[in-house]
């Protein structure tokens, strides 16, 4: 499990180096930040991060890359605030080539012949991390190659990654089987062999890309497999709550110790069934959830439904952070941190949405120094 300790969080972001990130992010052992699991939980956000960067003094054509790719993960969230139900409804257009709903039993055994994926899979398994060019390579081979449905592929991807948010999960295999993007996604062992520094040969992604238009389910990935995704819910606990304090309501994407951390309040850590029915995770993924929400004072971990809350809650105010996923909460919403808050529409793609950062006042600053 990686650090859950809200210091050790920040100090990893200090360490970024920029330029050595926008050189190296592609390859299997870039140097990655590894923040998401701390994004996604809403520990930190892609905001801190780049407030933190730009007060390290590197240069605006230093940061754009990383800049970018934290953009991404906010793009994504706006188009989740759209189009609230992405997990099973296409963006754009529905998946072209899908003959099954299970996913290869090749890919979920870690068993397809390509050292890099295999591995890859295992350590999604045992770590609840993949870098993010074989989660590329994987959704790739479930849904073009393999053409089964992105909408499990999703679901089992969300199940393990410690990093596991919807709006980036879902966005990203729909990208990758074109439902919402213009076309399908396809590495070749070549590209695999150059960004994972392995020397496969003989695989079946190992042709010219023009073989993959023929849409030949490679024989690796004929077997398909259905998938069981329990989530194994903490016991039920009793909370006291003051009646005379509001109550502020954290979740499986609000863990954010310094948000509102001076007002006096009850704390609750909302563990909704319905909600990990939904979406289930892993228990390696639950217990790290639980741990990180320790860095929170005082905080009382209510496993339940908000309306059994509310029935034992004699506080009238509930406070909570705007997201979709949690649109049931009454009260009061607070903003995410959004890096670039001017721009607030869905954009019908990044290159849009980015396009319209460069010319926010927000953007204009960093340019400056
Ligand atoms: C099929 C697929 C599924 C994915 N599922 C998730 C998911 O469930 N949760 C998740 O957080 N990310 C997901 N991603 C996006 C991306 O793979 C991860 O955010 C990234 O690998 C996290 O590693 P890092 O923190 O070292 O990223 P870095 O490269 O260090 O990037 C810094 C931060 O920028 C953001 N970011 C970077 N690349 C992307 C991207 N392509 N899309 C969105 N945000 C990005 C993340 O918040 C990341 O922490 C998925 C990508 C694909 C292709």
């Amino acid at each position: 499990m990686p650090t859950t300790q809200y210091t050790e969080i920040l100090a990893k972001i200090q360490k970024i180096n920029p330029i050595n990130y926008a050189k190296t992010r592609n390859n299997l052992d870039g140097a990655v930040t590894q923040l998401s699991p701390f994004i996604s939980r809403g520990v930190i956000s892609t905001k801190q991060v780049m407030d933190v960067l730009i007060a390290k003094g590197y240069r605006s054509a230093q940061l754009e890359r990383i800049l970018q790719q934290l953009a991404w993960r906010d793009y994504f969230q706006r188009v989740a605030q759209t189009h609230t139900e992405l997990w099973q409804t296409e963006i754009t257009k529905a998946q072209e080539f899908v003959v099954d709903e299970m996913i290869p039993t090749a890919v979920l055994e870690a068993n397809t012949g390509i050292t890099a994926v295999d591995m890859s899979i295992n350590n999604l398994y045992q770590y609840g991390t993949m870098h993010n060019h074989m989660r590329m390579y994987v959704a790739s081979i479930v849904c073009n190659l393999g053409q089964s449905s992105w909408k499990n592929g999703g679901k089992w991807m969300y199940y393990h990654l410690l990093d596991a948010d919807i709006a980036s999960n879902f966005c990203s295999w729909q990208w990758i089987c074109g439902a919402f993007s213009s076309k399908l996604y396809f590495a070749n062992q070549e590209n695999i062999n150059k960004y994972s520094g392995t020397e496969d040969v003989g695989t079946f992604l190992d042709s010219d890309y023009r073989k993959f238009n023929d849409m030949v389910i490679p024989q690796e990935l004929t077997e398909k497999s259905a998938v069981e995704l329990v989530t194994v819910l903490p016991e039920k606990t009793s909370v006291t709550l003051d009646k005379k304090l509001p109550t502020i309501i954290y979740n499986y994407y609000n863990l954010d110790p310094v948000w509102r951390q001076d007002e006096e309040a009850n704390r609750v850590l909302l563990i909704e069934p319905s909600h990990f029915n939904k979406f289930p995770i892993s228990k390696a993924n639950m217990e790290f959830f639980i741990e990180l929400s320790k860095n929170i004072e005082n905080i009382q971990v209510f496993v339940g439904e908000f309306d059994e809350l509310q029935k034992e809650c004699p506080s009238k105010e509930f406070i909570s952070k705007e997201h979709p996923l949690f649109s049931h909460i009454p009260g009061t919403k607070d903003e995410r941190d959004w890096m670039f808050p001017e721009v607030d529409k869905m954009q019908p793609s990044f290159f849009k949405y980015w396009d319209k950062i460069q010319k926010t006042q927000t953007f204009k600053k960093i340019k400056l120094k």
